[in-house]
């Protein structure tokens, strides 16, 4: 299973999008991130590059 974004605590800065090795994270027409779950494999990298806990 795929890591996901609680776009409610996304602060849009960007930590996840440059620490995935895949390139699996973009961000929304509001700049908050999301994953392509197609890409991710689960590294777990974003989540602990993430300041406010939105990725798990
Ligand atoms: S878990 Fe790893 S591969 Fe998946 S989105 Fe996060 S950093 Fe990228
Ligand atoms: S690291 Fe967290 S707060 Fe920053 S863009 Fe990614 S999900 Fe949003």
């Amino acid at each position: 299973m795929a890591h996901s974004v609680n776009k409610d605590l996304c602060v849009g800065c960007g930590a996840c999008e440059e620490t995935c090795p895949l390139g699996a994270i973009s961000a929304d027409a509001e700049g908050k991130r999301e994953v392509n779950a197609d890409l991710c494999v689960d590294c777990g990298a974003c989540e602990g590059a993430c300041p406010v806990g939105a990725i798990a």
